[in-house]
């Protein structure tokens, strides 16, 4: 099978990357409290986390949904580099204007910047690869590291200084054509979305060190947001609250009710750029009459490691994370009551999901009580947890994080309920 190859399966034993007791007290947000505790991460510095095995896989879905979102777009995939010549940063001017967030340094008498973004990069690519009207659009996008010189760094993973993201640049003859694939990837970006379980409301906003122009930001209510939008609960208006024409309680245009106001995470942000990087760098395509044309380019972001973290706020407990199923670590959770006859079951059972191609987390440890290991799975929050002991006899018990329900099944009626 093509594609990402995925660990389907693993005994808690010897997964690196344990649960531990208590968050470290500097740290203050749920997301980076929960995924410390249930070892999904590791902090090395403010802003700056290593995505242990757990953490990784559930990137890795996320980033599975994205690449498959995108790729029915009809966009390609690429990987651009992240240290990036001062040159390259000048010809926008961009040098100067971004670099309060963007890590400049001096090497050999020549400077540099790491990577905060990818438009000079691309229109770079672009004036050097295609030059006819007959060559649009153009769709490319890759998956990278950002850094950002974050002044605040105290929402864990939701703003590092380093980060993933994904960003699309898509070039086109025409502003037309541009804003007809922007309406493209907001459909897109509306299913990505969903299937992470992040209900994110299409948002009217500012273009930062990006554009002058309105672009369009992902929202998620979540109480710890830093952002704030004003919008309608009817759907058909939001916008973020440093730019809202509007105030709180204004009564909606189309009868919804009063306006209202919310915290939000910005899962994603899309810009309509227009012609403004190429002109400044040059990047013209021949149109059909035989004319030199600027390009017309817009980009598009989502930020993984932020949706890791946002979907962390939005779904736990007071026990632990609570995944949405397409981008849990593992299927499955299997605990094993110790018990020499029970163990061997279990064992069998584990063997038939990973026969199966079910994504399966065994707890085969001997040296912790039952009461840790469900407390353990309650805090990894695996959507479905699996138990075999004494009192489950030739069946399985099965229980899903988001219920207090528990059944007893066969593993052929688990396999096809997994599935
Ligand atoms: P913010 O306003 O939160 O600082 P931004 O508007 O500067 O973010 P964009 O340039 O729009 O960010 O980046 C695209 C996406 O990358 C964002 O929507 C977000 O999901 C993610 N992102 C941006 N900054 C960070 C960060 N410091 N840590 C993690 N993810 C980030
Ligand atoms: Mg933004």
């Amino acid at each position: 099978m093509r594609g990402i190859c995925y660990t389907f399966r693993m005994r808690y034993s010897k997964l690196f990357g344990k649960t531990i007791k208590e968050a470290p007290s500097d740290e203050v947000a749920v997301n980076a409290k929960l995924l410390l505790r249930g070892g999904f991460i590791d902090k090395l510095m403010a802003g700056s986390y290593t995505l242990l095995h757990l953490g990784r896989k559930v990137e890795q879905k996320i980033e599975r949904i994205i690449r498959e979102e995108m790729n029915s777009t009809g966009a390609q995939e690429i990987l651009m580099p992240l240290l990036h010549s001062k040159e390259i940063w000048n010809e926008t001017g961009r040098w100067d204007s971004a670099r309060e967030v963007m890590y400049q340094f001096k090497k050999n008498d020549k400077e540099y910047a790491l990577s905060f973004t990818h438009e000079e990069i691309v229109m770079d690519l672009i004036r050097k690869h295609v030059s006819s009207y007959k060559d649009f659009p153009v769709k490319i996008y890759h998956f990278s590291t950002k850094f950002r010189d974050e002044k605040r760094a105290k929402s864990g993973i939701l703003r590092g200084r380093e980060f993933l993201m994904k960003d699309l640049y898509s070039a086109h003859v025409s502003k037309e054509d541009m804003m007809k694939y922007y309406s493209q990837i907001i459909e897109a970006y509306k299913k990505a979305f969903k299937r992470m379980g992040l209900d994110a409301i299409l948002t009217e906003a500012g273009g930062g060190v990006f554009t002058k122009n309105t672009t369009h930001e992902f929202q998620v209510i979540a109480d710890s947001g830093e952002d704030e939008i004003i919008y309608c609960p009817g759907g058909d208006f939001s916008a973020n609250a440093e730019i809202s024409p509007v105030k709180e309680g204004k009564q909606c245009d189309l009868g919804h009710g009063p306006l209202k106001k919310a915290k939000t995470i910005e899962v994603g942000n899309i810009f309509p750029l227009g012609t403004y990087y190429s002109e400044k760098m040059n990047a013209m395509f021949t149109d059909q009459d035989g004319k030199k044309k600027p390009i017309w380019l817009a980009s598009y972001g989502i930020g993984l490691t932020r949706a890791v973290g946002a979907i962390v706020e939005i779904h736990h407990d007071d026990k632990g994370i609570i995944w949405p199923k397409e981008v849990a670590p593992y299927d499955c959770h299997l605990i094993e009551i110790q018990n020499s006859k029970f163990k061997s079951f279990g064992d069998g059972v584990y063997e038939q999901l990973k026969k199966a191609r079910v994504e399966v987390l065994l707890d085969d440890r001997d040296d912790v009580s039952v009461g840790a290991k469900f407390a353990d799975a309650d805090l990894i929050g695996i959507p479905v947890r699996l138990v075999v002991s004494a009192k489950t006899g030739d069946k399985i018990e099965w229980k899903e994080r988001s219920k207090k329900a528990t059944e007893l099944l066969t593993i052929d009626e688990i396999i096809k309920k997994l599935l």
